[in-house]
This record gives structure tokens, sequence and C-alpha cells, in this order.
């Protein structure tokens, strides 16, 4: 069943959004709408009660797009899951008031977090001449998440159960993605990216693929990233080996087994992201510190001591 309300007269909708915004449709009730802005990728899963919401974008503007687009297909109360705490992913929440919000890191962390990256966002729209969009993030109302995610937990969104997954160290320390068994989907965050190298500054490089493999265990027929179109299990799995060949590099970087430049001509992601990763890998795991220095040479055991007999040649033995 397909729900098209249709309510909203999208020439109505003042926010900014981009003009070739677009919902796909990639399995029942379960749709992912694609943004111009970072190539994102959203999400929107229908039950018969409610509808979860995957992301909301990286400004309240963008999140009242996404909002205004998500009462185009339904009009059930919705739920909100952040994949994780990177800005573009939860700046939008504001515009869907008051709900569930579920995640892996709480509240605080998201606050904490959002707010050292809210300055360094808008300073960096900023930078690039994008003013507008730098005032609004800037402006954007943090909503940190009041339902935590630990392990799995099983959503009833009514008729059908969706699946809140903690992985990781992948992506971040945080991530989560959103399994619908029932229609075979996978959303699987910033886990991977499509058309774009994955993003490696808050990364966990060796642990990552390990983490895209497990999730990709149960052989889900459509994969969601994070940024760029949906796509299947097989491309998924492409990543993920490119992801495990970038671990690999990175590990024989650190052993000395090849160079940093051997690693930059062949990483499957590209000279930049495997840079990103060979920087993440140092950061996280920095040189041994210089041994300490050698106590001063010690002076050794002590000489032996010689006991020599003392015998006294005066003593006449033959008088005993
Ligand atoms: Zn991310």
């Amino acid at each position: 069943m397909t729900q098209r309300r249709g309510k909203t007269d999208r020439a109505a909708v003042a926010y900014h959004c981009g003009m070739n915004d677009r919902w796909i449709e990639v399995a029942d009730r379960v749709w992912a709408r694609r943004l111009e802005e970072l190539d994102q990728t959203l999400g929107l899963v229908v039950g018969d009660e409610c509808c979860l919401v995957i992301d909301t974008g990286i400004t309240a503007e963008a999140g009242y797009a996404f909002a205004t687009a998500v009462r185009e297909l339904t009009d059930l109360p919705w739920q909100v899951a952040y994949t994780h705490d990177h800005f573009d992913h939860w700046f939008g929440t504001s515009a869907f008031g008051e709900s569930a919000v579920w995640a892996v890191a709480d509240g605080a962390h998201y606050v904490a977090s959002g707010d050292g990256q809210r300055k360094r966002w808008a300073a960096k729209y900023r930078q690039d001449g994008r003013e507008e969009e730098a005032r609004r993030i800037g402006a954007s109302r943090l909503v940190p998440p009041n339902c935590r995610v630990s392990g799995a937990v099983g959503l009833n969104l009514g008729g059908r159960t969706v699946v809140l997954r903690q992985v990781g160290l992948a992506h971040g320390d945080n991530d989560m993605v959103v399994e619908v068994p029932d229609a075979g989907v996978l959303f699987a965050g910033d886990l991977l990216e499509n058309g774009a190298p994955p993003s490696y500054g808050s990364a966990y490089p060796y642990e990552w693929p390990q983490a895209v493999e497990y999730l990709l265990s149960w052989r889900p027929p459509v994969v969601v990233p994070g940024h760029g179109d949906p796509a299947d299990y097989w491309w998924a799995r492409g990543q993920a080996g490119d992801l495990a060949e970038t671990a690999r590099l990175c590990r024989e970087v650190a052993q000395g087994f090849v160079t940093e430049e051997e690693a930059l001509a062949h990483g499957p992601f590209g000279a930049e992201a495997t840079a990103a990763a060979l920087a993440r890998c140092r950061e996280l795991a920095p040189p041994p510190p210089e041994p300490a220095p050698a106590p001063a040479a010690s002076p050794g055991p002590p000489p032996p001591v010689v006991v020599y007999d003392v015998f006294d040649y005066s003593v006449d033995l033959t008088q005993h």
C-alpha cells in the first residue's frame, strides 16, 4: 500500500530545497530522498501506524523541505533515526517537532559535537562563498536524540518492524543503520557512499570493513548509502572489498611494507581518501614514544671478595 496524500502544493514551499531533490521508492513503502546538497540520501519507512524518518539534512530549512516532502507521501506520525552525529544527518530535525529521536550516542554527546560542527561548517560554507547556507547552518537549532540505541532495537511501525542497529567502530564511533527486513532494505548511513569516496575524517579504517561485512551478512537486496544513489548487495560488497583493501594498505604502510606513495597511487578510493585514511590511522595509533634513556651505566656487580685462608706459619704443629 502506498499512501500519497498530495496535500502540499510544492510551489508553496518557500524553504530552500534543490530543484532536483526527489524521492526514489526502493521497496514497498520504503523511500530514499535524494538531495542535491552534498548528494545526500535521506530515508523514509512507512508502517500502518507510524513512519520512520532516517536523517534530516544540513539545516532547519532543509529539514522543513524534507518534512514537507514526507507529508506528500504519508500523514502518519513520525519518529526520527540518526545514522550518526555528522551535521548533515541531523541539523534539520527541528522541522519535525516533538518526536522520538533514535541514535547510538547520547544527547550530551550530540549537543557538544553539534556545537563544534555548527561553527566549523558555517565557517566552511562562508569560506566557499555560500553565505546564506552558512547563516542557516549557524542558526539551526540542534535537536539531540532522546531514545538511545544500544545493540539492536526492533521498532514496530504498525504491521512492520524495522531494526535500528548499532555498528562499528566504522565511519565513526556512533554509527547506526536501519534494516527493513520485510522489504530487504538496508539504510547504511555513511558506512557506504555511492559515487564518492567514503569519508575517513573521523573513521576507524581498520575496523570499518568488518563492520560492513557483518551488515551485509543477511544479503539485503537494496542498500541505501548516506550519499549517492541506492544500489544493491553486490555494489555494497564491492565497496566492502575496497574498504578492506584500504585498511590493508594502511596496515602495510604502518609496517613499512609499502611506502605512503605506493598506497596513494594504488588505494581503491583514490589518493585523497587514502591520504585521509592514513592520517586517521596515524592519529589513532601515534608512533610509540621514544624509549626512555637507559639508566646511567651501572657499575656492575662488585668484584668478588676473595678470602684467603690465613695460615700462621709460626705455629709449630708438631707441638700437638
Ligand atoms: Zn558522516
